[in-house]
């Protein structure tokens, strides 16, 4: 007779609940229990490497006998002597148990959470009472003369070890199954958990397969069920273009194979992590679906698969990578409330970071058109980065690209290239944010640049004026829009618009007065060389494409005023002034359509398509009467 110990109360207290509270994915005790195994072979195998006597042909076998309802999994490993089996998993509660018991009190729903926290706390081997009404675990240390260890229990309190004749070093672990859990014993069903949780495990996964041969008789075949393909493992130079698609398409889910650019990350000192990150060639159908999307990377540790979607491990503007990150730092299995906490997490999502950024400055550097037709797909997503990761803001705006007034539609410079062709005496970067290039190539603002020589960059994505709120300067240079704030003017242009501020008092007070509810003031600006007007924005109001973006997002904002500015050179200028200045009625029809055609060419709506047409109607007809 062997003898007979009791667990520890958190022991007890742990198993009582993996028994009588778990329901949901009961499946994850094998993914526990062949991590272990692989854990325990990790160990042999280090062992060996001084010892080449330990070597064996490592592998973890399941096996099922459906007769007594068993299903065996074991490995030749590492294996435990008696005092190890004890203090791992017998009387002494590892300091994992406790802390599983605290956040299990802590849970609402304790048949759904529990699962998730298996692993975390390091109390994965009790999984297997969820499953199985008695396990037997049978041990020989590799390397000890030592007997083997027979443990026992029934999980109820207590439990119960001896020796065993056992001679080859490993564990057996021997699972009775609970009548309701009998289609463990199915090899299609421990096949398919393998695939799901444990397919990338370096070692083979073995179920001797029953062949029924054509005469009846039967043949046991030894079958592997996990591919092992841990490709991120690999030299990046020894893996194949076809490898990589293939497990590209794997990752990605959307039937395409290609990708762009592969990006093989291996770290090592303080932070111990191998990625393997896949820019894809495009973006697919569901991205423009933000709740089809995948967000984040799997999330491996150890070679065992942990979750799908680590949103942790990404940035939300590098949404677009797929790709694989294994921890070699990471407790096996993580809860999703966990993960987010994790502090090793954001290491990791830093460094891979860090290296998708450096990869993209190299592609922008060494294959501008492959760069390019990158930051068509992504680019707007990318940008993103510039407004919420402050410390990658530099990086990124280096990575961003834009259309200009003086680059032709469809192409696309960097903000170095920008600087890199301004004429000496421009000190700042100018930009014109709106909808499209369309829109803003026609926008009166421009004019004064156009004939300065000075280019202009068109900020035609919604997430633009976004961003722009997080641009402040590059190069040292301050950027600065087009149509808002005050007109800058030199001397010469100063004395010229104050000369035209007092020429023209009577016209600028009417069309104050006419146009009260539109505009905040009438000012001449040297913005406009052949426009007669242009409207402009105060400092920090919203611009109106914001507020149209707003109103899209079905948002309420005030509606704000803007200003109108006048081209004191102007004909019109001096010709509607002289009719101010002889009291003339009926001038309110010029100034709105003034203010409409100034909303038209930069791309606004107008408030009254019809009343718009009435005037200039109604003015073409004065005009033709005259002649
Ligand atoms: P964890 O794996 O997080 O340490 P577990 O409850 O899964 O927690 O396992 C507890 C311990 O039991 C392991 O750390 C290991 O020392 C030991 N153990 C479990 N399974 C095996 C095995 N197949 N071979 C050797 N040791 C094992
Ligand atoms: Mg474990």
């Amino acid at each position: 007779m062997g003898k007979v110990q009791t667990f520890k109360t958190e022991v007890s207290q742990l198993l009582d609940l993996m028994i009588n509270s778990l329901y949901s994915n009961k499946d994850i005790f094998l993914r526990e229990l062949v991590a272990n195994a692989a854990d325990a072979i990790d160990k042999a195998r280090f062992e060996s490497l001084t010892k080449p006597e330990l070597a064996r042909d490592w592998q973890i076998r399941l096996a099922v006998d459906k007769e007594n309802k068993t299903l065996t999994i074991s490995d030749n490993g590492i294996g435990m002597t008696e005092s190890e089996v004890i203090e791992n998993i017998g009387t002494i509660a590892r300091s994992g148990t406790k802390a599983f018991m605290q956040e299990m009190a802590a849970r609402q729903d304790q048949s759904t959470a529990a699962p998730d926290l298996i692993g975390q706390f390091g109390v994965g081997f009790y999984s297997a009472f969820m499953v199985a009404e008695e396990v037997t675990l049978i041990t020989k240390k590799s390397g000890s003369d030592a007997p083997a260890v027979r443990w026992i229990s029934k999980g109820e309190g207590s439990f119960e070890t001896d020796t065993d004749p056992r001679t080859e070093p490993g564990t057996e672990i021997i699972l009775k199954l609970r009548p309701t859990c009998e289609n463990y014993l199915e090899e299609w069903k421990l096949s398919d958990i393998v695939h799901r949780y444990s397919d990338f495990i370096a070692y083979p996964i073995i179920f001797p397969h029953v062949k029924v041969n054509e005469d009846k008789t039967e043949t046991i075949e030894d079958r592997t069920l996990n591919s092992q393909k841990a490709i991120w493992l690999r030299k990046p130079s020894e893996i194949t273009e076809e490898e990589h698609k293939s497990f590209f398409s794997h990752l990605s889910n959307w039937g395409g194979s290609e990708y762009l650019q592969v990006i093989p990350i291996a770290a090592e000192g303080v932070q111990e992590f191998r990625a393997l990150i896949y820019i894809p060639e495009q973006a697919p159908f569901k991205f423009l679906m933000p709740d089809l999307q995948k967000k984040g990377l799997q999330l491996y540790v150890h070679r065992v698969f942990i979750t799908d979607e680590c949103k942790e491990l990404i940035p939300d503007y590098l949404r677009f990578v797929r790709g694989v990150v294994d921890s070699s730092d990471l407790p096996l299995n993580v809860s999703r409330e966990i993960l987010q906490e994790n502090p090793l997490l954001l290491k990791i999502q830093k460094a891979v970071t860090t290296k998708v950024l450096s990869e993209l400055q190299k592609m922008l550097d060494n294959d501008p058109e492959k760069y390019r037709k990158f930051f068509r797909e992504f680019g707007k997503i990318l940008k993103e980065g510039i407004h919420t990761d402050m410390q990658n803001g530099e990086k990124l705006k280096k990575l961003a690209l834009f259309e200009t007034m003086n680059s032709k539609p469809g192409e696309l410079i960097t903000l170095t290239d920008y600087v890199k062709t301004m004429p000496e005496n421009q000190k700042e970067i100018y930009y014109i944010t709106g909808e499209s290039r369309a829109a803003v190539e026609s926008s009166p603002a421009l004019e004064y640049y156009r004939a300065k020589g000075f280019d202009v960059l068109f900020m035609t994505d919604p997430i633009d004026e976004w961003i722009m709120q997080s641009m402040y300067q590059f190069d040292k240079k301050n950027f600065k829009s087009i149509i808002r704030g005050e007109f800058e003017a030199d001397e010469e242009e100063k004395k010229t618009l104050d000369e035209a501020a007092k020429k023209y008092t009577k016209l600028v007070d009417f069309l104050k007065k006419s146009l009260d509810g539109d505009v905040s003031e009438v000012r001449f600006s040297g913005r406009l060389t052949d426009s007669p007007c242009c409207l402009v924005i105060e400092g920090n109001a919203l611009s109106p494409h914001m507020e149209r973006l707003f109103k899209a997002m079905n948002q309420e904002i005030p509606r704000t005023k803007r200003i109108l500015e006048l081209n004191p050179a102007h004909p019109l200028t001096e010709a509607l002034n002289a009719r101010c200045e002889a009291g003339e009625e009926g001038l309110d029809r010029f100034a709105r359509v003034l203010y409409d055609q100034a909303l038209l060419t930069e791309g606004s709506p107008i408030p009254d398509p019809a009343a718009f047409a009435k005037n200039i109607t109604e003015l073409l007809l004065g005009h033709l009467k005259k002649d």
